[in-house]
């Protein structure tokens, strides 16, 4: 992958527009959860030493049209007091308003725009609104990765008319993508859990061509096993499903793909924290139970297979992770990754939906490789697709030489 990136750009006395993803949790105006401005740091500061006017842009909810509910002004002093920079606010992200606030700020200065998506142009990935973008500034930086699975002007449009940039949280989710996937060390093993075969489809078709080892967890494993004869009792499964995962299987046996599939299981008598709990062989499982989470043997044979791998790619729990009871496999497999990440024994990269939260319970939130809180984008890759935001930087990486040496 090659594209451009700031270590070499020299940005002196440039305006630089930034698309950051801002979309933060709040409440009562107060924002719950700083993660995404602070992954945004790094590159405001490296804008900031090289002496760039940054303007920022983002998106907010879902507006339709203008309001004050989902104005982005709220965020003006969280900015300054994260990001150690003076902070102005332009009303509109396009326009007079927001080429008086650019002009007015000086090097090192922030200019928040408001909503992007106070414009339907924005998701439109109108030409000419992200001309009007472009119009703010000399170059154009990417650090969005989460919203750069959509086709929309400040993430597409506008890259192909600016020199562009990824900024540095966008260069480390892709680095550590193309490590786990397009150019593992091998052996590279997967991890699937989650709740149902259904939803990942895609992501199941894309895997298999490219992983040595296929574990599948959670919900979704109880329809692999049922298509082989076990008697899923009340557990969820997807009857539907059964002809597909006997696809996947031989498909995944043509491709070389070990598909590794829970020996015991945690059984409940229902799906409650309170419930009574049995652990079982698959042939013991209670037909009035249903199965929350994997067994202590099928987690030991989890390590045991993982034991061999370099590369761990993993998507989705083990368990019903969210009670207690349920979660002990999840909780034992991240713990083992991430002791062996902490060794240097093995590249571990993680998340989409509900993982996040799983490995955050599981306390290995910052001890694997690399956790991904893009969600959908992160999900979109790992089912193969092209991602708009991220191949107009491949795009425009190939166009200037100012790529990152050594990047394949
Ligand atoms: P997903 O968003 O598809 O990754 O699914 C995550 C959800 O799957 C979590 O809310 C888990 O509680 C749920 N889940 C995992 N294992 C099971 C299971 N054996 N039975 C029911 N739900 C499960």
């Amino acid at each position: 992958m090659s594209f451009n990136t700031l270590d070499t750009a020299d940005l002196n006395g440039k305006t630089v527009l930034v698309r950051a993803d801002l979309n933060v949790p709040a409440k009562d105006g107060k924002v719950t959860d700083l993660t995404r401005v602070d992954r945004v740091k790094p590159t405001i500061d490296t804008l900031k030493a090289k002496g760039a006017k940054i303007v920022v842009m983002c998106h907010f909810g879902r507006p339709k049209g203008r309001d004050t509910e989902n104005s982005v002004k709220f965020l003006v002093p969280v900015l300054a007091e994260r990001w150690g920079v003076t902070v102005t606010f332009a009303d509109d992200c396009v326009g007079d308003a927001a080429k008086a606030a650019v002009t007015a700020a000086k090097p090192g200065d922030v200019v928040l725009l408001e909503n992007l998506r106070f414009h339907k142009e924005e998701e439109g990935n109108d030409q000419n609104f992200a001309r009007n973008l472009a119009a703010l500034a000399d170059v154009y930086v990417n650090d969005a990765f989460s919203v750069s699975h959509r086709a929309h002007a400040s993430v597409e449009a506008v890259a192909r008319l600016l020199p562009t940039y990824a900024g540095l949280s966008m260069e480390s989710e892709l680095r550590s993508l193309e490590a786990a996937l397009e150019k593992p060390k091998r052996p590279v093993a997967g991890i699937v859990g989650g709740a149902k075969v259904s939803t990942k489809l895609d992501l199941l078709g894309n895997l298999i061509g490219k992983l040595d080892v296929l574990v599948l967890g959670g919900g979704m494993a109880n329809t692999f096993l049922m298509a082989k004869g076990w008697k899923p009792g009340k557990s969820l499964v997807e009857a539907e499903m059964l002809d597909t995962a006997r696809k996947i299987m031989e498909r995944a046996e043509d491709t070389g793909c070990r598909i590794i599939l829970p020996v015991d299981m945690v059984a409940a008598s229902a799906f409650s924290a309170q419930a009574d709990t049995k652990t079982v062989e698959l042939a013991d499982m209670p037909q009035d139970y249903m199965a929350l989470d994997l067994g202590p043997q099928s987690v030991e044979l989890v390590k045991d297979v993982l034991e061999d791998c370099e590369t761990l790619l993993w998507n989705g729990p083990m368990g019903a992770f969210e009670m207690a009871p349920f979660a002990k496999a999840t909780m034992g497999v991240a713990e083992y990754a991430a002791d062996r990440v902490s060794r240097n024994d093995l590249i571990a990269i993680a998340g989409g939906g509900d993982t996040v939260a799983a490995l955050a319970a599981a306390g290995v939130e910052d001890k694997l490789t690399y956790v991904s809180t893009a969600g959908g984008a992160f999900l979109e890759w790992l089912e193969g697709k092209t991602l708009p935001g991220v191949a107009a930087l491949l795009e425009a990486g190939e166009k200037t030489p100012n790529k990152l040496a050594g990047a394949a």
